[in-house]
């Protein structure tokens, strides 16, 4: 079986110990396979994502001793695509515009008349539905939030269950019962107001446009890949197999994040440490 595999960083901040992690166990997993370790860059939001960023990314994977098989895909250039796939669930009555913020979800939620604590899924809130029944416009509106009519959704599925297969930590066939995914996820973003598309939309479109059949990332992924294999198999895209990889922590056990400047890996670089020292340090 093919081995295609990919790393795809945001240059939203300085890579640190986290992605080293993933960036060299995805290389060396496709090594070992004889396969494929391709790059994305996932600059999609574009008020976050910088130039600056996106350079010391390749010049910290290269300094890995990591080599990538292709020119490196940027989200930049991939909006038609999006906009394309956008319109295709659009034309199918699965999406709908919603000008809430985040301020009127939580009053929704929170209104007397609810009862119980509001629940949240993989993106949050998960969102009461206040638009979901407007007057649809014939044409897809281009400058508005997007939500995905996950009843609908599910419904032209015509399947109880969705699944795919984790080779992670614990190797199993993940299994979701698709009525669950109402409760549980809800009527998720799939194009955002202040840029096209979103992340659970990119990411399924550029994984079957690199071809990818391995996605090797953070554990703290997982439980969106639910959404991105329904999402695969409403656009008819294959999935590929997943791998969750288990999370650096720093010393209190806490998950390290992009402000964790003191763990980015141009730091350690500067204060002497080697490729083989980073290896180390992640328990490579
Ligand atoms: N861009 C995401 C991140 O930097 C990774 C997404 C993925 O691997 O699917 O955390």
């Amino acid at each position: 079986m093919p081995f295609v595999t990919r790393f795809a960083p945001s240059p939203t901040g300085p890579l640190h110990l986290g992605h080293a992690y993933s960036a060299l166990l995805a290389h060396d997993m496709a090594r070992a396979a004889g396969g494929r370790f391709l790059l994305r860059i996932e600059d999609i939001d574009r008020t976050r994502a910088r130039a600056q960023w996106e350079d010391q990314i390749y010049e910290d994977i290269r300094w890995l001793g990591l080599t990538w098989d292709a020119a490196p895909l940027r989200q930049s250039d991939r909006l038609p695509a999006y906009h394309a796939a956008l319109e295709r669930l659009w034309e199918r009555g699965l999406l709908y515009a919603c000008d809430c913020t985040r301020r009127d979800i939580q009053s929704a939620l929170t209104a007397p008349q609810e009862g119980g604590d509001p629940a949240f899924g993989p993106d949050g809130l998960i969102y009461p539905g206040t638009c979901r029944n407007k007057p649809r416009p014939e044409k897809m509106p281009e400058s508005a939030a997007l939500r995905l009519d996950m009843a609908r959704a599910i419904a032209t599925l015509n399947t109880d269950t969705i699944s795919y297969e984790e080779t992670g930590a614990h190797p199993q066939t993940v299994i979701t019962p698709t009525p669950d995914l109402i409760s549980t996820v809800g009527d998720i973003i799939l194009s955002r107001r202040d840029f096209l598309g979103s992340y659970h939309l990119s990411v399924i479109l550029d994984d079957a446009h690199q071809n990818i059949t391995h996605v090797v990332r953070g554990q703290d992924i997982s439980e969106a890949t639910q959404i991105h294999v329904l999402l695969q198999q409403l656009l008819g895209l294959p999935t590929p197999c997943y791998h969750h990889h288990r999370l650096i922590r720093d010393a209190t056990g806490k998950r390290l994040a992009k402000r964790d400047d003191a763990r980015a890996i141009a730091k350690y670089r500067a204060d002497g440490a080697s490729p083989a020292d980073i290896r180390r340090m992640v328990g490579l």
